[in-house]
């Protein structure tokens, strides 16, 4: 059976302040959850903060990109041991931000992958479709082209420690969710695909849903027999509604 996850993606949000609100908000709010596994991924100069906060704490402690370098000359950067030194459990791979605005390929988003299984974090491999691809028709095409890259570079048996996210890129930030129906009809399709490499890694691997998802839809999305929980943006920055997403799940 895939586990559950809600993941808060912070993006470039959030101050000492705001964020010590914020979590403080989540942990006062939410009640211990035996089915589900609650993450939030601040920005870095925010993860000792985040994490110090989250000690003991069963909110675990995510990362928004990582380098596919070890370590050495590579200005800017941060590696998967440095996230791992701090205590972060997981890390995002591939979101659509990062593939549209700094050109990560299908190779580098698998790279990262792979780098972070190396650091011995759970990646978190975001795939998804623009409007113009949905439009012509290729969304299904174009995912697996992105599940496939992952899948030719570290082999199937690495997808066993990861997660994949689906995430629209139509419906990211934008208040237009898929509807339940059209994600559950690409997350049966990334399963299908997986299952064709191995029948068990496919059947227990953990499929996100991220695009929109507020306290009103999450109910009805992670309801869906291959939705495996969310990726959550916008929602994840204001506790109350962070946390009846979780509850969602
Ligand atoms: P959103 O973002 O929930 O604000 O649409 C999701 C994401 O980009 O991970």
């Amino acid at each position: 059976m895939p586990k559950m996850y809600v993941i808060g993606n912070w993006k470039m949000h959030g101050s000492k302040i705001t964020n010590c609100r914020l979590i403080e908000g989540i942990l006062s709010k939410l009640p211990i959850l035996t089915k589900v596994d609650v993450a939030i991924c601040p920005p870095f100069p925010y993860l000792q903060q985040t994490s110090d906060k989250l000690f003991r704490r069963p909110i675990l402690l995510g990362a928004q990109d990582l380098s596919c370098a070890k370590e050495g000359a590579y200005t800017g950067e941060v590696s998967g041991d440095m996230l791992r030194d701090l205590k972060t459990r997981f890390v995002l791979v591939g979101h659509s931000e990062r593939r549209a605005m700094h050109n990560e390929s299908d190779q580098v988003v698998a790279n990262k992958f792979a780098a972070a299984l190396e650091a011995d974090l759970i990646p978190v491999l975001c795939v998804g479709e623009t409007l113009e691809q949905r439009e012509a028709g290729h969304a299904e095409q174009v995912i697996a082209e992105q599940v496939s890259a992952v899948i030719n570079a570290v082999g199937v048996e690495a997808l066993s420690k990861g997660i994949i996210a689906y995430e629209p890129v139509w419906a990211i930030g934008s208040g237009k969710t898929a509807t339940p129906l059209q994600a559950q009809h690409i997350h049966a399709f990334i399963r299908g695909l997986v299952r064709e490499h191995n029948e068990a890694i496919g059947s227990d691997l953990s499929i996100l849903y991220g695009g929109s998802v507020n306290a009103d839809n999450a109910a009805t999305l992670f309801g869906q027999p291959d939705i495996n929980g969310g990726l959550i943006g916008g929602a994840s920055l204001k506790a109350d509604s962070f946390v009846s997403i979780c509850l969602a799940a």
